[in-house]
């Protein structure tokens, strides 16, 4: 027979588990809702440049660049800064960059490209047949920008020391989340420096697809797996981009292996700083054009704006193959979106592309931004790919 004492004792062991169970349960539940949202998730990454510190010396593209019809002589200026700054100071400029991005909930960081004075000359420093002791004045961005360009005065041909493998290690060292690596496309090159040997931009181009992927061959090797072109030019020149650019895209992806995201990024333009409505950017309609080309080609994902300016959206409807990152924060305004404002962009170009499909980014690099509108941008926009 039970006495009132092993009754209660029995009733007490009993609601215990009872509460144990609903604990275990609510965990067991938060667990599963954790991973189920991870899992549904839209990916977010960055484009390439992250705002310098202070500390370092590199230049700037927004500090380099001027646009057509300034009053100051383009002569007086030159894109190639000087970059001798402490290997140190640009190690721990690339950490804070990657952890910056990381902390904001990028799941694909870049390097944040501190250890360029702009994303297209760093790379053509390391070529051969790039004279940056002979600089030659050229209009250029379709007309919307002027400077004193390097000239090409020999053949294209690598240096035979590979770089950016070691750029991508030392980036891919601060962070578990795999690191995305930058390189300038041939025809975005041709516009950024001034031909005096090839007099053949089809040529020119081929060979810059050759070296190119010399230096990308060597990043897949080193590990990399999200490596993109950008070929901001081909929405400017959108013939050129369907005669020889795609092709030169796969020139510059040859041999590379089936794990690596091929990405390539076409952004319409920016000006040298922020909040200039009047800048002379690309027409959008060149996504349009370029859309199926592009499709059919052996780039993965495509990078494209669309915070600056709203899309037709049926343009995602166009790719079929390909994964489209969405630009989705301007890089050039400094007002900061807000999370409902890229959710329901987001809830409406999923309309038009698989979910598995979509990558949230900005619409470029964040050059222009200073580090504190940068991290709210950034935040802004993870949270936005959380909540769809
Ligand atoms: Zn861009």
């Amino acid at each position: 027979m039970l006495s009132h004492a092993d009754v209660f004792a029995v009733v007490e062991i009993a609601a215990r588990l009872i509460r144990a169970e609903d604990f275990f349960n609510d965990l067991i539940y938060s667990h599963y809702e954790g991973t189920y949202r991870k899992l549904m998730a839209i990916e977010t990454t960055c484009i390439g440049a992250y705002p310098k510190p202070s500390y370092l010396r590199v230049g700037n593209w927004s500090e380099s660049s001027q646009e057509a019809g300034d009053e100051q002589d383009a002569r007086a200026f030159s894109y190639v800064a000087e970059c001798i700054d402490d290997p140190e100071l640009l190690d721990r400029a690339t950490r804070e960059a990657v952890q910056d991005q990381v902390s904001c909930g990028i799941d694909i960081p870049t390097d944040g490209e501190q250890r360029r004075e702009n994303y297209i000359h760093y790379h053509c420093r390391h070529l051969e047949g790039f004279d940056f002791a002979k600089l030659t004045a050229k209009v250029h961005r379709n007309g919307a920008a002027v400077a004193d360009l390097p000239t090409i005065t020999g053949k294209i041909v690598p240096r035979g020391e590979h770089f950016l493998d070691t750029d991508y290690k030392m980036a891919q060292s601060c962070t578990d989340r795999p690191v995305k690596i930058t390189v300038p496309g041939p025809v975005t090159i041709i516009d950024t420096s001034a031909d005096a040997y090839y007099n053949d931009e089809r040529r020119l181009a081929f060979d810059l697809a050759t070296a190119l992927n010399f230096e990308i061959r060597a990043l897949a090797d080193s590990g990399c797996r999200h490596i993109q072109v950008d070929e901001p030019l081909f929405v400017r020149n959108i013939d050129n981009a369907l005669r020889y650019g795609i092709e030169c895209l796969e020139r510059c992806f040859d041999g590379v292996p089936d794990a690596v995201q091929r990405t390539m990024h076409m952004c319409c333009g920016y000006p040298g700083h922020l909040d200039d409505p009047d800048y002379l950017k690309a027409d959008p309609d060149g996504y349009v054009r370029l859309a199926k080309a592009l499709d059919a080609s052996c780039i993965d994902r495509i990078s494209i704006e669309d915070a600056h300016r709203h899309n037709d959206l049926d343009l995602l409807d166009q790719f079929l193959a390909t994964t489209i990152i969405f630009g989705s924060v301007s890089i050039a305004s400094s007002r900061i979106e807000t999370v409902e404002e890229i959710s329901e962009r987001l809830t409406s170009a999923l309309e038009h592309i698989d979910r598995d499909r979509l990558v949230v980014a900005p619409d470029c690099g964040l050059m222009m931004l200073d580090r504190e509108l940068a991290m709210s941008k950034l935040s802004v926009l993870c949270e936005a790919a959380q909540s769809v």
